[in-house]
């Protein structure tokens, strides 16, 4: 029997508006991989990873996360609250039209927090939500807040709807909720000796490869299951790309199952144990790193080589 898969992505179909980015897209992730999400500009790469971690509403299709719906239509165990439980008496069930009667199809704006949290119509978990329970995302271009400092900014990773929780519940619980950030900084510092150095720095003043440290090292400070990395390597020297991957290996040797989107397949594939290529918003080819990574196919369009 397969163990079940972390992530679960069924026949997602997602649309800005009148452009449909992804057409059916299915895909797994089992606990403890990392895969290697391929394709040329625009195959719909950063559409999935937006889905996944709740900024877009699948139309079609559905998200799941450790056996748990996170979006979308189908049978199982919904997270979703209201309106979005299983195939037995919640709405979807029932009406079988949740995922396409969703704000995204109706007003054309599936821009982030296309849905609000608790909406009877809502086709998934809010972004906070998917956040708390263990997926981080870790965007293309670095979004880190340049005004505070290195420290307060990884700080920032820690607060989840979990530690929030944990900051009601009185004194010890605060106390524990801090030494949870302490172990968290000194996880990251660990991997990244350079933030230690710089933690009193404006984050606004790091070079870029620092800063792509500072939003991995962020990410990782809610203690994740899942990272959602994208293109983290985009725009770094070779000696520092090196690096980032190298960091993404030992963060997976810790545990944690990592979904990797990259322009630099070679280096993707060499890390990853499995993978998929997208093109024009659909599956074109999925296997091990190593078939992909021999694949003519792959090796024109993506590897440069023959
Ligand atoms: P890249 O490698 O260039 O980042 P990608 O594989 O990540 O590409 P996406 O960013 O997911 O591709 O885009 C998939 C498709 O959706 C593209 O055709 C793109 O033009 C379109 N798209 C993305 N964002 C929007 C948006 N906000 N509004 C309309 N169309 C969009």
């Amino acid at each position: 029997v397969p163990e079940r898969p972390l992530l679960d992505v069924r026949d997602a179909e997602v649309a800005y508006g009148a452009v449909t980015a992804l057409r059916g897209i299915s895909l797994r992730v089992d606990p403890g991989e990392v895969v290697a999400l391929l394709g040329a500009n625009g195959a719909g790469k950063t559409t999935t990873l937006r889905m996944i971690s709740g900024l877009l509403p699948p139309a079609r299709g559905s998200v799941w996360f450790d056996g748990a719906r996170l979006a979308g239509t189908g049978s199982g165990t919904g997270l979703g609250g209201t309106g979005t439980g299983g195939g037995t008496s919640g709405h979807s069930g029932t009406s079988g039209h949740s995922g396409t009667s969703g704000n995204c199809g109706t007003s054309g704006h599936c821009g982030a927090g296309a849905w609000s949290d608790g909406t009877r119509d809502s086709p998934g978990l809010p972004v906070h939500r998917v956040a708390a329970l263990g997926i981080s995302h870790v965007p293309e271009g670095r979004r880190i807040f340049p005004a505070m400092t290195v420290a307060e900014d990884l700080a920032m990773g820690a607060y989840t709807d979990r530690r929030r929780a944990w900051s009601r519940a009185g004194r010890e619980a605060r106390r524990e909720a801090r030494r949870d950030v302490r172990r968290g900084l000194d996880r990251v510092h660990a991997l990244f000796p350079r933030l230690a150095e710089r933690d009193r720095q404006p984050a606004g003043t790091l070079s870029g490869g620092e800063q792509q440290m500072l939003a991995i090292g962020r990410a990782l400070m809610a203690r994740p299951r899942l990272v959602l990395l994208d293109e983290p390597s985009l725009g770094l020297a070779p000696k520092l790309v090196a690096t980032i991957f190298e960091v993404i290996e030992e963060i997976n040797a810790d545990g944690v199952t990592v979904l990797l989107v990259e322009q630099n397949a070679a280096a993707a594939l060499r890390i990853a144990h499995r993978g998929y290529v997208l093109d024009t918003g659909q599956v074109a080819l999925a296997g091990s790193a190593d078939e992909l990574a021999r694949d003519p196919r792959v090796r024109d369009a993506y590897l440069g080589s023959p």
